[in-house]
């Protein structure tokens, strides 16, 4: 997601005369978004933000021009003020949910008084509706935020209070947008939403709309070739989705859908409102809809109370499930909220264990899934070129990443059928299966 504001902060600035650079030391204006879910993400900050000050001081010996500088993103949202008290020369502090007063915070800076602009507001009007409708080229593959904020409150996660309350984009909104990046030469859409499955809305005709239906609606876009979502709560998946994933042949046989533990006790405490059982039963339907479908997931690892059968009951679902890929995390206190001052945290060794034979587990599982995949035909979208000369990377319709090896020089944004040769753990590799293809 914050991918995803980073680029509309960039198609925001462009009509403003700001063009993107990838490097900061020459750059008039920094922007640092920033993410504030797991452990020590106050700490990077103010770690990142001591790097970027030697560089617009060395920029200003150098040349005698000042950079602005403005913090973004969650922990800009939860620490706006301590960043313009321990980093008096930040220019800007804004949240993620008003990035789109950009160009008036920037426009109100006195380069000689160099004041300060802060704005951390929940607005009552919805960005989305103030943000400049100008998108410019993402490349093959383009995300769009089409749902933000959580009301679930799990008891580990800060989102509730980062992102704030549970909004879902209209749905014209979200067409408008998915129509311009694919003129803007798009192939691919991901949906994004911290509960992207929650999303819901009313259609023209009074219709509620949930993510199914949505899906459905984008996939009439003629040049949009595939489309994908994350990231998804267990407890929003409803038919109208697993009929989409059965009957949509544009949306991509993957889904990633977390339970972050396979213990109930520890789901509870977790408040996920459902059971290790549930949450297998919904992964037996979706595997009914669409058999051939690649399973992701997160885990938390370490949650306060969590013993070593909580951690076998994780084990045991992972070995059940059969992860394509997996994400998994130790447990970090977030500020604020509730599981930080639960009893029995579990010792920090302890959780460093427990995690290395989870990933090890996830390990086995991805390079199992990968090795299904060798001699299978795929389709492929092309995302770049690899490193070496003729080398294209694309991504798998369950997004793994595959190398092969072409002659053609303009394959970027094609789908290309490849033969699987080979798989590793991170990646595959294969031939072009049929030249007529391209
Ligand atoms: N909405 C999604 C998750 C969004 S947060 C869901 O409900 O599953 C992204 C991931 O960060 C979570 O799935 C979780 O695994 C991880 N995470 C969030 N808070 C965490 C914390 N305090 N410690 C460790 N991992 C955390
Ligand atoms: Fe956080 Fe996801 Fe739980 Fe919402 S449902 S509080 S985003 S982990």
């Amino acid at each position: 997601m914050n991918f995803y504001d980073s680029e509309r902060m960039t198609d925001l600035l462009k009509p403003h005369g700001y063009e993107l650079d990838n490097s900061a030391e020459d750059a008039d204006l920094i922007v640092l978004n920033t993410c504030h879910i797991r452990e020590k993400a106050v700490e990077k900050t103010f770690s990142e933000l001591g790097r970027i000050r030697n560089q617009i001081n060395l920029r200003e010996e150098k040349t005698g021009k000042k950079s602005i500088v403005a913090v973004a993103g969650c922990v800009a949202q939860a620490q706006g003020k301590e960043i313009m008290k321990r980093s008096p020369w930040v220019d800007i502090v804004v949240g993620p949910q008003s990035y789109q007063t950009l160009p008036d915070l920037i426009a109100k800076i006195d380069p000689i008084k160099k004041n300060k602009n802060i704005n951390i507001d929940f607005p009552t009007i919805p960005k989305f509706d103030q943000l400049e409708n100008q998108i410019f080229n993402r490349g093959p593959s383009a995300f769009l935020t089409i749902q933000e904020g959580c009301d679930k409150f799990c008891t580990f996660c800060v989102v509730p209070y980062t992102r704030g309350a549970e909004y879902s984009r209209p749905i014209k909104s979200i067409v408008d947008e998915a129509k311009k990046l694919i003129d803007s030469g798009a192939k691919e859409i991901t949906l994004l939403g911290q509960n992207v499955n929650a999303w819901s809305a009313k259609s023209s005709d009074k219709d509620d709309w949930g993510l199914g239906k949505l899906i459905n609606e984008l996939a009439k876009i003629d040049n949009l070739q595939s489309i994908r979502y994350t990231t998804s709560h267990p407890l929003d998946m409803d038919l109208e989705l697993l009929e989409a994933h059965r009957d949509i042949k544009k949306l991509m046989p993957y889904l990633h859908l977390p339970v972050q533990s396979g213990s109930d006790k520890i789901l509870k405490l977790m408040n996920r409102k459902h059971t290790s059982l549930e949450y297998m039963k919904v992964i037996e339907k979706v595997r009914y809809y669409k058999p051939d479908i690649a399973i992701s997931g997160d885990f938390i690892i370490g949650f306060p109370g969590e013993t070593d059968k909580d951690h076998q009951a994780t084990i045991g679902l992972i070995k059940e499930i059969k992860y394509s890929q997996a994400y998994s995390f130790k447990y970090s206190i977030r500020p604020g909220t509730p599981a930080g001052s639960f009893d029995d945290h579990v010792d920090e060794n302890l959780k460093k264990l427990r995690l290395q034979e989870v990933q090890e587990l996830l390990r086995v599982q991805q390079m199992q899934f990968n090795k299904k995949c060798i001699n299978s035909n795929l389709k492929v979208l092309v995302l770049r070129n690899g490193k070496k000369n003729g080398q294209y990377l694309g991504r798998t319709p369950y997004n793994q990443s595959i190398y092969f090896n072409s002659e053609h020089k303009d394959l970027i944004g094609s789908m290309v059928t490849i033969q699987v040769t080979d798989a590793f753990q991170n990646s595959l590799t294969g031939n072009v299966k049929d030249n007529k293809s391209i």
